[in-house]
């Protein structure tokens, strides 16, 4: 379980401090690891993105729970259909990619599941070939509609490293077009598979259920200027490195909702304490 946090009001406030104090200029030197001493708390895990690249539209996860005919994407979007919007009940996020494109995994863990054989276009099943990995935790990442004949060869229960290749993106299962179906589930264990989906782009419904404070709202480990996830498993994200940051780990809020905050002044505030 993640360790005990600040409270949401003292992060905010802090969040507050640092954009008055700190503006748009880059700090130099190490951060005062004293002023946000708790800030060495592991988050439970962070994803890379499972492909190379990510230029292309999404279907977005349905934070409006059930099949209702309401749709709630985390970007704001209430549209059911259309890219860039979440369908009713899809409790995953949808990468358009082409067929062949690799899927790398999200996070380090090990293989829970993997079924191959299925041909692209053969809709029997929902998922078509797909890799689960489980992470500990109790997380596990989902990578559905792969190609056949693509999949790692890998048994199940054995390690995979963060960014390590998957498969490749296919037309298997229940699917329109060719994409990556990434389904991001906590409370899983032996005898639950799936355990609860939530949205990677959006942290806060997860701390809140989880009784957690925190001021993180998006499980990607790094996100370029339009929101969208980057890969970087490990890598020292290039504008906290320009800061002089060593930190590897950088889960800054969408550049949307704090338009006011530099990246240097979020590298700095969840830095600190970073070996
Ligand atoms: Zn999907």
């Amino acid at each position: 379980m993640p360790l005990p946090r600040k409270s949401m009001l003292q992060n905010w406030l802090f969040l507050l401090l640092a954009f008055v104090l700190g503006g748009s200029s880059c700090p130099t030197g190490v951060p005062n690891q004293q002023s946000n001493p708790q800030s060495q708390a592991e988050p439970p895990i962070q994803f890379s993105l499972p492909l190379a690249s990510d230029n292309m539209q999404h279907y977005f996860f349905d934070q409006d729970d059930g099949e209702n005919g309401s749709c709630r994407a985390y970007n704001g979007s209430t549209a059911c259909t259309g890219f860039e919007s979440a369908y009713d009940n899809h409790r995953g996020t949808d990468f358009s990619a082409q067929t062949g494109t690799r899927v790398f995994a999200a996070a380090a863990g090990k293989i829970f599941k993997k079924v191959d054989g299925v041909d692209d276009g053969d809709m029997t099943t929902d998922e078509g070939n797909y890799i689960v990995i489980d992470h500990g935790q109790g997380f596990r990442t989902f990578y559905l509609h792969l190609q056949k004949g693509t999949l790692v060869n890998t048994s199940e229960g054995l390690p995979v490293t963060c960014g390590e290749d998957l498969g490749a993106v296919g037309l298997s299962g229940k699917t329109m077009g060719s994409h990556l179906h990434f389904g991001a589930h906590f409370g899983a264990n032996e005898g639950v598979e799936k355990g609860t989906p939530f949205d990677p782009y959006d942290g806060f419904p997860y701390w809140k259920e989880h009784n957690q404070s925190d001021i993180r709202t998006t499980f990607w480990a790094s996100m370029d200027a339009q929101g969208r996830p980057l890969r970087t498993c490990g890598d020292t994200p290039s504008e906290c490195a320009a800061c002089g940051f060593p930190c590897a780990r950088v889960p800054f809020p969408r550049p949307i909702q704090l338009s006011g905050l530099s990246i240097c002044t979020l590298c700095e505030i969840y830095d600190n304490g970073c070996p």
